[in-house]
């Protein structure tokens, strides 16, 4: 396993000026719903939610990319590499509440390999921003085919979305999953496989 963190995550806060619009935004909704900011439990609220948000949001600052090495395959490994029930949390671009869960993340190597920490850094990079599931899933696996140019990669999301739990139809506990294929893995016995290692139980 590599340990190499090539992202930092201290480095790359919202500037003051941002911090500030989006304490006056929350301040301004705080208002409208009629609440009582002099309140000690309110009073810094719309300060420590901009806080929030600029770490919630961090994907966005980082640059258009998650920041990671890859390995050339000089043990020529050709078989599936799957990391699976990585966890994490984003935020429903529709709703802004949160939606969370785990992500199960697959590929078969070509000449590249990717230090297998990296797998959850590229899954956070893209769920720290406004997102919706689907859009996740995709920009994972796309990412992971566009760097490593695998013979082909698979990831499945598994979540559940408070805007639909708390609003509307009121599901509690449903489990949205998502899918996203490329290259070998559009073939039956390579998902199969795929199941397979997900379905399996370590005995660690
Ligand atoms: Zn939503």
């Amino acid at each position: 396993m590599n340990e190499l963190d090539d992202i930092s995550l201290d480095d790359t806060d919202f500037s003051p000026d941002q911090l500030e619009r989006i304490a006056g935004h929350v301040r301004g909704i705080l208002d409208a719903l009629g609440l009582d900011l002099t309140d000690p439990n309110l009073a810094e609220t719309d300060r420590r939610v901009a806080r929030m948000y600029a770490e919630m949001f961090h994907g966005l600052k980082e640059g258009t990319r998650p920041q990671v090495t890859t390995f050339p395959n000089e043990e020529k490994y050709k078989a599936m590499v799957m990391e699976k029930e990585i966890p994490f949390y984003s935020m429903c671009a529709h709703h802004l509440v949160p939606f969370y869960g785990h992500a199960h993340i697959a590929y078969i190597p070509n000449d590249r390999i990717l230090g297998l920490s990296k797998f959850a850094r590229i899954l956070e990079f893209y769920a720290r921003r406004p997102q919706l599931q689907e859009r996740l899933t995709e920009q994972v696996v796309e990412f992971l085919n566009h760097e490593l140019r695998p013979q082909g990669a698979m990831v499945v999301v598994e979540a559940r979305h408070l805007c639909v739990e708390m609003r509307g139809v009121k599901k509690a506990g449903a489990v949205t999953v998502t899918s996203a294929i490329r290259g070998s893995f559009y073939k039956k016995e390579i998902r199969e496989e795929f199941l397979d290692l997900l379905g399996r139980r370590a005995a660690l």
